[in-house]
């Protein structure tokens, strides 16, 4: 298929971002776009650590730990990305991601039942409980991994990213570009927790929209001006 180029010059944030694009000019569907938001999120984190110290080093997963919301063109991606793996590693890979969908029924937290983003941020921290993708404290995925996962970085000591409130924790201020992706395929604000991909497959609805590349790029690009 033949592809579009276009060089985006964005503010976001208190940045500049200047940044050729390339997507699909034909018809596609959402999360065949997904590489071209992972370049431009690289973009502006990079922009946002230039000068700055950033403490993130392979072999530390404590913030694997968290809740990383995803959104369903991401989710979709990601599906792919594990279909693609050879027959051992999606197994290995399926059975941790059975393992994690347990602990988060169990421990209620599969549903929001009223709790705000921030209660069920520490409750889901509080389980302790690795991203499936995490292994040997590295993220298996890391070319493949989710926008906002790109967007965490602390400028604090690793340690107090393990400890269990996150006290003291500084967080980079990079800008969340991240959120635009969740109203990509309709204008409702949509995620679920990554820990949660297989049980998600199981439910979703398909979505088969196709538009062309660039439409795509304007609908994000229009969701990044809301945001
Ligand atoms: S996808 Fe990778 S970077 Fe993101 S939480 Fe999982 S292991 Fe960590």
């Amino acid at each position: 298929m033949a592809h579009s180029t276009a060089t985006l010059r964005l503010a976001v944030g208190d940045l500049r971002i200047v940044h050729p694009v390339t997507v699909p000019s034909g018809p596609v569907e959402a999360a065949d776009i997904v590489p071209a938001l992972q370049g431009l999120v690289n973009a502006v984190v990079a922009a946002a650590e230039a000068g700055r110290t950033v403490s993130c080093r392979k072999g530390c997963g404590a913030c694997c730990r968290q809740l990383v919301p995803v959104s369903p063109s991401e989710g979709e991606r990601l599906l792919c990305v594990v279909a693609a793996l050879p027959r051992e590693r999606r197994e290995a890979l399926q059975a941790r991601f059975a393992a994690a969908e347990t602990a988060i029924e169990g421990a209620g937290l599969d549903q929001r039942q009223g709790r705000s983003d921030r209660d069920l941020s520490v409750a889901y921290f509080a389980l302790r409980l690795p991203c499936p993708f995490l292994e040997d404290e590295s993220c298996s995925i890391h070319q493949e991994r989710p926008l906002i996962c790109r967007e965490y970085l602390v400028s604090s000591p690793p340690q107090l990213c393990a400890g269990p409130t996150q006290e003291g924790v500084t967080p980079l201020p990079v800008p969340k570009v991240s959120l635009a992706a969740r109203g990509l395929q309709d204008e409702a604000d949509d995620w679920f927790p990554l820990a949660l991909l297989m049980a998600w497959r199981r439910t979703r609805p398909r979505r088969t929209t196709r538009r062309t590349g660039p439409e795509w790029m304007q609908r994000f690009l229009r969701q990044l001006g809301r945001k």
